[in-house]
């Protein structure tokens, strides 16, 4: 398969290098990632500022273009300018940090694989939680699962989340389908002064963890139990259930 690999930690994360050369093993991959770390970029992407692409080279042979954007510009750009033929899929990652609960909204590794099912391509984010990473057990996951996407179909516009725990292959206790879950950061402004007397904020937070996903059908649970978390996304945000309800509301009677 032709693969199109990006990332949200950047060009020189070792997170993508470890699954490019992981993928490569078996499939011809093109990387097209961010210049900078562009991590918590979201599905953000670049209209007032032009787009510098770059060839980039690193260790072991790695190779691929770097792009002053978002993880989503990366993927628009690669499809619609850089790649000369569209890939059969896109993988996203390998990030530093799980993907999980609402951090899903705010990650760009996540949006890179949204973007590439946007544009009607089977497309995964693989992400690894823990400190430090070995990022090859996540690598060989990621190789399997592009196996299995290769062999499946996805409903059009869904991609596939996946998260990772840090351990080696033979701890991992398998693949778990989840769903996104509630954990998320709560903030905490750092207020410091400047050489010059004035005050400015670092953003910083510990994640938590909401009682009700305790289940191991909930993607953070599942990952802190030792599986492979794999959720399918979805980029329709509506509430479905809840607009049916919302009719209730008699909005239509309201004269205006
Ligand atoms: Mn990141």
């Amino acid at each position: 398969m032709r693969v199109l690999l990006t990332n949200d930690d950047g060009i020189m994360a070792p997170g993508l290098q470890a699954l490019f050369h992981e993928l490569k093993k078996s499939h011809e991959v093109r990387v097209v990632a961010p210049e900078t770390e562009r991590s918590a970029a979201g599905h953000a992407i670049t209209l007032s500022d032009p787009l510098r692409v770059k060839p980039f080279r690193g260790p072991k042979g790695f190779r691929g273009w770097s792009v002053n954007g978002t993880p989503a510009d990366c993927v628009k750009i690669a499809v619609r300018a850089i790649l000369e033929e569209a890939p059969d899929a896109v993988v996203s990652g390998i990030n530093a940090g799980a993907n999980v609960g609402t951090n899903v909204l705010y990650s760009g590794t996540v949006s890179a694989a949204t973007e590439g099912a946007l544009l009607g391509l089977p497309a995964m984010a693989v992400s690894v939680k823990g400190k430090p990473i070995d990022f090859r057990p996540a690598a060989a996951v990621a190789l399997v699962l592009l196996e299995k996407l290769a062999a499946r179909r996805l409903p059009e516009g869904v991609s596939l989340n996946v998260n990772v725990p840090n351990l080696p292959l033979k701890d991992i206790r398998g693949i778990r389908v989840t769903r996104m879950g509630r954990y998320r950061v709560v903030e905490r402004f750092d207020r410091r002064v400047d050489p010059r007397g004035n005050a400015y904020y670092w953003q910083a937070g510990e994640g938590r963890v909401e009682q009700r996903g305790k289940t191991l059908d909930v993607d953070d649970a599942a990952l802190r139990a030792g599986w492979v978390s794999v959720s399918p996304l979805f980029p329709d945000l509506t509430a479905d259930a809840f607009r049916r309800k919302m009719s209730a509301w008699g909005l239509g009677k309201i004269r205006l």
